[in-house]
């Protein structure tokens, strides 16, 4: 039995016995050839730590899998596999939802990973090879294809960039198979298309990409009608934002648009160069000038983009939502939670959008904080355990800077923008300076003059976690307000084509029944962010943490210093510095005995001690473990998982 080949995988030792930087990055740099030999997991107690290989390796193929299987977490090398297999089984075993929480900078590895580790939850389930299950698997798998293909751009830093947040919940039934599932993305970056080239050189693998995307909406549901119009809508943003080919006129373009959305030229043509508006009690069709034409033709195209995209996440959540399950029949229906989100990005020229993305990131790393180093540490102190507290960053600061009601820059950007009149980015940056001035993590050329990092007028800085980030604030306001004219959205509901027009129910309205203002771009997305990391603390969660060795996209680099950075922003180092002085396993004394008294002579079948806590004490000392354990107030808590491994062998003998 496993139980036997103990001692510990030597990752799991490594890490452990490091408690410098130094030290922990060696385990990466100095044990001969550990990242050039494809050894790209370490375990920091449910933590583990990828480091990204970029190039494929045979490493999560059929055999791996039923190597981890079943297994305990540190029973066999550190790897993705260990994490989803711990997951799925306090899942299973202890119908707890749980999570798994995959962050790291863009290009680190995350979107790989959250993809393992559903392939390894749809590998070992569903022995009985349900047929209904097995729907569902293959749609959560297939989805992602999907997702991608609308979702994801080259950046600089990445050449499969996620443009969008995901968080996907698995459904278990009480088998612990699929039955279904949920997505929910967060904030879609709608300037993507703007920032690629329209029409790129074509590589050979395109056009099977472009079968593979087609096979798997098919596969999802889409209907061949569904999917015609997805390629219109697609072929209508393109014509709508390219500039025009030498000898097309505009009007021919338009009519081409009209076609592809099921519409009228001259409706579009209205659309695109009028604006209704409402004075007083009449109406009135104003022309726009040249420059707000632009911009609502840009918003326009963005708009559809982006509704296009939700609407295909609400497709897939409408086949593999879960139906019909009787939870007094079959008992509870659990779940597990994969988030796979933007990474923290540094850009030559970050925005708006840079600025939502970083701020999702400190709200994941408060998150981590708050579940990996804070609670534990407190759980000590309640339980009265002696324990020298640990120093970490706490990044709230930073948080409140972003988030705060009234004083934060999500606050004044709002603020800015209920501004009647022209509000401009300049008036915004003048507000921050003004209201932050003294703030340790904001800066800006104004107020610090002599700062040459500041090189612009219109920048400003974050302190953030991860780094600096200079932010210019050019297109905040337009891209906080998110106006898209009324008229465009009356537009697409009058389309003669029903999906295009499903997915714009509001442009029902008359211009004179629109009357409240919609939430802003950054609120809606901080409000969206609240709400994720109040589920994902409703959940035992599960972190990957990913590195990326190098910004070349190398096998062979391990730029050390880039490593180092990470490994210190993670807050990697205070997670080992806690795990090390602190324990790996705790429970309540009364479930202890309930699960181990049956191992000693004293507690079996009852004891005749004053409480549980000295019966667990007597059966720890009978088994000569008392080294291992501390004794809480109402907890037992073991150190290292090797003496729990030796319990459960006991206990198995039984
Ligand atoms: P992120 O989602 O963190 O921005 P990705 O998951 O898209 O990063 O990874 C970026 C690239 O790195 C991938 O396209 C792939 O080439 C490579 N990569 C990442 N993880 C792995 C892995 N486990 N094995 C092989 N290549 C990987
Ligand atoms: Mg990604």
């Amino acid at each position: 039995m496993w139980k036997k080949n103990l001692p510990l995988n030597p990752f799991y030792e490594t890490y452990s016995e490091s408690l410098c930087l130094t030290n922990f990055l060696s385990s990466f740099c100095l044990i001969p050839g550990r990242f050039e030999k494809g050894r790209i997991y370490t375990f920091i107690g449910e933590v583990v730590v990828s480091m990204n290989p970029y190039k494929n390796l045979n490493i999560y193929g059929r055999d791996m899998i039923e190597q981890y299987k079943g297994r305990e977490l540190y029973e066999r090398p550190p790897h993705l596999f260990a994490i989803a297999d711990a997951a799925y089984k306090a899942m299973k075993r202890r119908s707890k939802d749980t999570c798994i929480v995959i962050s790291g900078e863009s290009g680190a590895g995350k979107t790989e990973a959250s993809k393992y580790i559903m392939q390894y939850i749809a590998a070992i389930t569903n022995p009985g090879q349900r047929a209904e299950v097995e729907r569902v698997k293959n749609i959560l798998l297939k989805s992602n294809c999907v997702l991608e293909a609308f979702g994801n751009a080259k950046t600089n830093r990445n050449d499969n960039s996620s443009r969008f947040g995901k968080y996907m919940d698995i459904n278990f039934d009480f088998k612990g198979d699929p039955i279904g599932g949920h997505i929910n993305n967060y904030l879609l970056e709608k300037t993507l298309m703007s920032q690629t080239p329209l029409f790129p050189q074509c590589s050979i693998s395109d056009g099977a990409e472009f079968k593979a995307v087609a096979d798997a909406m098919k596969v999802i549901g889409f209907k061949q009608e569904e999917i015609q119009t997805v390629y219109k809508i697609v072929a209508a943003i393109l014509h709508l934002v390219s500039d025009l080919p030498v000898g097309v006129s505009r009007l021919k373009v338009v009519s081409i648009i009209a076609d592809l959305l099921s519409t009228k030229s001259d409706m579009v043509e209205k659309a695109l160069l009028f604006r209704t508006v409402a004075t007083g009690r009449d109406v009135i069709d104003k022309q726009h000038t040249e420059q707000e034409a632009t911009y609502g033709r840009d918003a326009f195209a963005k708009a559809i983009y982006e509704r296009l995209f939700c609407w295909i996440v609400t497709h897939i959540n409408d086949v593999i939502e879960v139906k019909n399950y009787d939870t007094t029949i079959h008992g509870k229906n659990t779940v597990i939670g994969v988030l796979d989100i933007y990474g923290f990005e540094i850009f030559d020229n970050n925005s708006f959008e840079q600025f939502c993305i970083n701020y999702c990131n400190e709200k994941l790393q408060q998150l981590f904080i708050q579940l990996v180093l804070k609670q534990e540490q407190e759980e000590y102190q309640r339980e009265g355990i002696p324990w020298k507290h640990i120093d970490y960053f706490n990044n709230q600061v930073i948080v409140d800077l972003v988030e705060q009601q009234h004083k934060g820059i999500i606050a004044i950007l709002d603020d800015a923008c209920m501004n009647v009149g022209k509000v401009t980015d300049e008036m915004f940056l003048e507000a921050l300076n003004n209201k932050l001035g003294r703030h340790a993590h904001f800066s800006s050329r104004k107020l610090c003059a002599t700062d040459k990092t500041l090189e612009f007028d219109r920048d400003f800085r974050i302190k953030h976690y991860a780094g600096d980030v200079i932010y210019s604030v050019t297109g905040f306001i337009d891209k906080n307000k998110d106006t898209l004219f009324q008229d465009f959205k009356r537009l697409m509901y009058n389309s003669s084509n029903p999906v295009l027009k499903m997915m714009w129910p509001e442009g029902k309205l008359s211009i004179t029944e629109v009357t409240k203002r919609p939430l802003t771009a950054a609120t809606l997305f901080k409000n969206s962010m609240i709400a994720l990391v109040d589920n994902l603390a409703s959940k035992e969660p599960y972190y990957v943490r990913c590195i990326k060795p190098n910004d070349k996209k190398s096998p062979q680099l391990f730029d050390e210093e880039r490593c180092r950075h990470q490994v210190e922003y993670l807050g990697l180092l205070e997670n080992v510095r806690v795990r090390r002085a602190g324990f790996a396993y705790r429970q309540t004394y009364e479930k202890f005995l309930h699960r181990y008294k049956m191992i000693s002579e004293f507690t079996w079948p009852n004891h005749d001690l004053p409480s549980d806590k000295d019966a667990v004490r007597k059966l720890i000392e009978c088994h000569g473990f008392q080294h291992d354990v501390a004794y809480g107030k109402t907890k037992i808590f073991i150190r290292t998982p090797r003496t729990l491994f030796t319990l459960e062998d006991l206990h198995a003998k039984m």
